[in-house]
């Protein structure tokens, strides 16, 4: 009887000593719009602002489902969808325009708890990328479509359709005519109707926007962890290009200690399968998650010659992000505390 009442107590007390760490991490999400040159000196303020802006739009709204007891899963795709529709950001809607003047977008999803995933390569008429990949890992035995297919698919999940136009603007058209420009590539014909101001100064802008991908991972309070990406690829792309966002394990992944979305030149993560070898650095649930971001990302990539930036979540939902370069686009919130935006590299 004695011995009941001790262990009930003990019990009693461990319970209380998890509380609050169990509480502090019970949600948490980090999400980037991209990662590249991105200098004080040429963001005006304006558009300073106007990113962060989007930024904490954005992540507001993977807080909110997280906070109000939502999984990880919707908190990705909510907030992808909305920086999707965001044209300042390089997926969806404003998205990098390749060399035949049209966009085509790729994305994924994997879920670390069961080690789904789900990946789009090539879509031109699917208004939400990301929404897709989840279909494609929820409602097939499939983990990539690509092409018209995707499409077709995509639309008989009931997914919205648009013309390809939908997703053209004026800012990402002066960009690729720079860089068709630039590689001596014949510019097809501007396309009537674009909207959003041409840039004025479309060096400065090509740099700033030269990437832009958008990518999520979040925590949900039940544990679990999910990365997702989207992105309208390289400016300029030829010959059914895809980079390393819809490819799992490069780009996007997931597994049950850490999850990890990227984003900067493709071809370099593809070749490292990036986003994996961060969780298999980070160790089991993630315990040297910045370690292991800082060592790929400044180490093997950087020697390799590439740039770019990750952002990642463990299993108790330490956030924690690391780039190469000037600045990456991102933000980042956990349970209890404030949202964090930041665009340039030294900023804390
Ligand atoms: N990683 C993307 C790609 O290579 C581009 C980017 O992140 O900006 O398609």
């Amino acid at each position: 009887m004695k011995m009941r009442i001790l262990n009930k107590l003990f019990l009693a007390t461990l319970a209380l000593l998890a509380a609050p760490m169990a509480v502090a991490q019970s949600w948490s999400i980090a999400i980037h719009g991209g990662a590249g040159v991105i200098e004080r000196a040429k963001l005006t303020p304006e558009r300073d602002a106007q990113y962060r802006a989007a930024l904490a739009k954005a992540l507001d709204a993977g807080a909110k489902v997280l906070s109000s007891g939502g999984s990880s899963l919707d908190a990705v795709e909510a907030v992808a969808k909305i920086m999707e529709d965001d044209p300042l950001f390089n997926a969806g809607r404003g998205a990098a325009i390749g060399a035949d003047g049209k966009v085509t977008l790729d994305a994924a999803i994997m879920d670390g708890t069961t080690l789904k995933a789900g990946a789009v390569a090539g879509l031109s008429t699917t208004r939400h990328p990301l929404s897709a990949a989840r279909k494609v890992m929820e409602k097939t035995r499939h983990v990539f479509l690509i092409g018209d297919g995707a499409d077709v698919f995509a639309r008989e999940q009931g997914l919205e359709q648009v013309p390809n136009s939908f997703f053209l603007t004026a800012r990402r058209w002066a960009i690729l005519e720079e860089e068709l420009r630039d590689q001596k590539l014949p510019i097809p014909p501007r396309p009537a109707g674009l909207t959003d101001d041409p840039p004025k100064d479309v060096r400065a802008q090509s740099a700033e926007a030269r990437f832009g991908t958008i990518g999520i991972v979040a925590r949900d309070q039940a544990g679990a962890i999910v990365a997702g990406t989207s992105t309208g690829g390289l400016t300029g792309k030829r010959w059914g290009r895809v980079g390393d966002v819809p490819v799992i394990g490069a780009g996007t992944y997931a597994e049950a200690g850490c999850a990890v979305s990227a984003t900067g030149t493709g071809e370099y993560f593809i070749r490292l399968t990036l986003a994996r070898r961060i969780c298999e650095q980070a160790g089991k649930r993630g315990a040297n998650l910045q370690r292991a971001l800082d060592s790929v990302i400044k180490g093997d990539l950087t020697r390799l010659g590439g740039d770019g930036g990750v952002i990642a979540v463990n299993g108790r939902g330490d956030l924690a992000w690391s780039m190469n370069t000037e600045g990456m686009y991102r933000a980042q919130q956990k349970a209890g505390g404030a949202a964090r935006v930041a665009i340039y590299a030294d900023e804390k």
